[in-house]
């Protein structure tokens, strides 16, 4: 039987607005196409196995959520920065997809360390939010996926990342350039909760089928 590992990175510390629903429709759609999936949590002090997974799942959360992990996160960040590098598929949304920048500017201005495993950052802005529904257009594909955005992060990106789609409707990265979420080899980032997967399930489709052409290679 096909077998697909999932990695839910700080499931139990980051996981808002809805975003386990992303991880309970990948499990549900790869099951459908015949998939045996087995799901691993690996969170505070635990070791992160490059090679063990075929996706890994990092959702948002709180600031204080986030600076917890940006300390522990540093010690994975040699296996992740692998992981990714090799074509690995990981999923980062929101405060996942921040901390996988260089670096995140929390909503009273502290500066936290990301990992660098993607050239982006992110800044705050003073009393403000981007919260409500968004629309985006995937560039790649042409496909269109709804969700949920509520940040205060403004996120930049940087040279070698691309969106993950264009603004049509609500903020996206920054709330200036149109951009929503980051791509870079097989990394899908977004700002979209919704959760992003339950509401978009061909992108679902579209991760896990390369998640397995990846074992492959
Ligand atoms: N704490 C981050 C921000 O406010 C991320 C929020 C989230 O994951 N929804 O920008």
């Amino acid at each position: 039987m096909k077998e697909l590992k999932i990695c839910h990175l700080y499931g139990d510390l980051l996981n808002t607005y809805g975003d386990n629903g992303s991880l309970l429709v990948l499990q549900w759609r790869a099951r459908q196409k015949g998939f045996n999936v087995s799901t691993e949590l690996v969170s505070i002090d635990e070791h992160f196995d490059s090679d063990a997974y075929d996706i890994v799942f990092l959702g948002g959360g709180q600031d204080y959520e986030q600076y917890v992990i940006s300390k522990d996160i540093q010690n994975k960040k040699d296996s992740i920065t692998r992981y990714i590098e090799n074509g690995g598929v990981f999923i980062g949304i929101c405060g996942g997809f921040q901390l996988l920048g260089h670096y995140y500017t929390t909503a009273s201005g502290k500066k936290i360390d990301g990992i660098s495993a993607l050239n982006h950052y992110t800044l705050n802005q003073v009393n403000n939010r981007f919260i409500g529904d968004i629309t985006i257009i995937d560039k790649e594909t042409g496909e269109k996926y709804e969700g949920y955005e509520n940040h205060n992060g403004r996120t930049f990106l940087g040279e070698g990342v691309g969106p993950l789609g264009e603004v049509e409707l609500g903020f996206g990265n920054n709330g200036e350039d149109k951009t929503e979420g980051a791509r870079y080899k097989n990394v899908f980032c977004s700002y979209l909760h919704g959760p992003l997967l339950v509401r978009n399930v061909h992108l679902a489709d579209r991760i896990i089928d390369i998640a397995y052409s990846q074992q492959s290679k």
